[in-house]
């Protein structure tokens, strides 16, 4: 197996791109890219190319969207067709509703869209609507949860230098969100009970992922989402399932059909799109209908045409016959050979996977629990990620690997190859 010693292209832009961009990044999470932010040129399928000519199976997948992979030609074709009538027209066109008809038809239970670009802002509208709807102010989220980086929102995701979770996670946030937020520990039924029972807590609305993806990949415990439907039911709370990423990608309705429980109000983002700024927040009809009563949600840039082009290209994709059957397929193989290279090289890992997204969590045997996987071995980690990106692997940090339909059994058995080697040489 040849190796990647250096990316010399790479490293000379990122020096550059230091000068002009923030954190000399579009985005803060990757400057934690190690051994630096590599520049792509290119990506086809399941394959990236760098600026320094070398080739990579792409697991990163943008961070999630890119589920149908890079530069599909059904994508292509369908944006290619839309973009000489026109990039935005600020007003009503036919794609708005044919798409949002499209969302409401996968998943159960709801009966309206909402268009925006990011999850962050639909996470935010969803807390909106919520308070116009219930007339409380606070909300229930868990802990290890991502709800965005809205300051409302942005909260009991990761501890402190201290091991705090209830504290502003970001400098310059405003500190009063912490008063309007109960963070729990997540798979707790009682906890969730005893809190929303209590009227003082004045809770409008619990968020939840569906499956803990930001932390661990970690699945509801038998019944905890029915236990939450419940108990909102009998508190009049309403539920939130934040299924940025687990929409359209661990089943075509997400969790709400692969669990059987209808929330209220269902964030949407990420896979939608295949890789084009698009996020939804579909809902029961009473609730996203506050808009008409004076719930403001706006964006210049909601309802783009070409993005919603996109969302029908992809859309269209992941409804082909086999595709959820395949994921599965795919993500089972891809935990079970790279659970086998940790177990051959004696390195102790939790390995696992729901749907096309597998979770390695370095450095112990059990992971149940958010602290389990706070504690795990990252420093290890990254230097594994290293090692693997010199072998044509590229992954995330934090141990989450995304599978697009572009994915075949043969990139996961080269990939979990690449992993034994990457695995001894450490
Ligand atoms: N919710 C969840 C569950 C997410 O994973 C993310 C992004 N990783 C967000 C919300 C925020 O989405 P965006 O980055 O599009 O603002």
């Amino acid at each position: 197996m040849s190796l990647i010693e250096s990316w010399p292209g790479s490293a000379q832009r990122w020096e550059r791109a230091k000068g002009s961009l923030g954190g000399g990044v579009s985005t803060g999470m990757r400057a934690q890219m190690k051994p630096h932010p590599l520049y792509f040129e290119s990506g086809q399928g399941a394959e990236l190319r760098d600026v320094d000519g070398n080739t990579y199976t792409d697991y990163v997948l943008g961070w999630g969207p890119v589920i149908i992979g890079h530069a599909h030609p059904h994508l292509v074709e369908t944006v290619t067709r839309q973009l000489p009538l026109g990039q935005t027209f600020g007003a009503s066109h036919d794609l708005e509703y044919e798409i949002a008809e499209r969302v409401l038809a996968a998943i159960p239970g709801m009966d309206r869209v909402l268009w925006s670009n990011t999850g962050t802002e639909a996470d935010q509208t969803a807390l909106r609507l919520a308070r116009a709807a219930t007339g409380r102010r606070r909300f229930v989220k868990f802990e290890g949860h991502y709800h965005g980086w809205s300051d409302a929102m942005l909260l009991g995701y990761r501890p402190d230098a201290n091991g705090a979770l209830d504290r502003p996670a970001s400098r310059g946030q405003n500190p009063s969100a912490l008063t309007d937020v109960t963070i729990l520990p997540w798979n707790d039924a009682a906890a969730v009970r005893a809190v929303l029972t209590d009227p003082d807590q004045d809770i409008a609305a619990v968020f939840t992922e569906p499956v803990l993806c930001n932390s661990g990949v970690l699945e509801p415990a038998p019944g905890f989402l029915a236990e939450l439907r419940a108990i909102c039911d009998e508190t009049g709370t309403l539920l939130v399932f934040d299924e940025v990423i687990t929409g359209f990608r661990i089943a075509h309705g997400g969790g709400t059909e692969r669990y059987g429980v209808t929330p209220d109000l269902v964030v949407l983002a990420k896979a939608i799109a295949g890789g084009f700024p698009l996020a939804a927040l579909a809902g029961r009809g009473d609730l996203i209908d506050e808009v008409t009563r004076g719930v403001v949600h706006a964006g210049t840039y909601n309802g783009n045409p070409v993005v919603l082009a996109a969302a029908g290209a992809t859309l269209d994709v992941l409804a082909e016959p086999g595709t959820y059957e395949r994921f599965e397929d795919l993500g089972g193989a891809l935990a079970t050979g790279l659970a086998s290279a940790f177990s051959d090289a004696g390195r102790p890992a939790v390995v696992r996977n729901v749907g096309p997204v597998v979770q390695v969590i370095p450095g112990t045997d059990a992971a149940e629990t958010f602290t389990d996987f706070t504690t795990a071995d990252w420093d290890f980690y990254d230097r594994l990620t290293v090692e693997l990106l010199r072998r044509g692997v590229f992954s995330l940090p934090g141990g989450r690997w995304y599978l697009s339909t572009a994915h075949t059994a043969a990139d996961v058995e080269r990939t979990v190859a690449a992993a034994r080697d990457a695995l001894a040489a450490l």
